[in-house]
């Protein structure tokens, strides 16, 4: 998980690739777990992007 050095936070629009603007598939859906975490692929050929969506949690606690 450490190659994914971006992470986004869940909004109320679809997610889309933060590279490109195009939808994305989600490869892993965590956000369910304690987590709260989903793994994202842009669909875009040409892209590919690879980035993390997470809900917006408060890390501190
Ligand atoms: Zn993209």
């Amino acid at each position: 998980m450490n190659s994914f050095s971006e992470i986004y936070i869940y909004s109320d629009q679809p997610t889309t690739c933060p590279n490109c603007g195009l939808r994305t598939e989600i490869i892993i859906d965590l956000s369910h777990t304690m987590d709260q975490t989903q793994f994202h692929k842009c669909e875009s050929v040409g892209c590919n992007f690879e980035f993390v969506v997470q809900n917006d949690i408060d890390f501190a606690k």
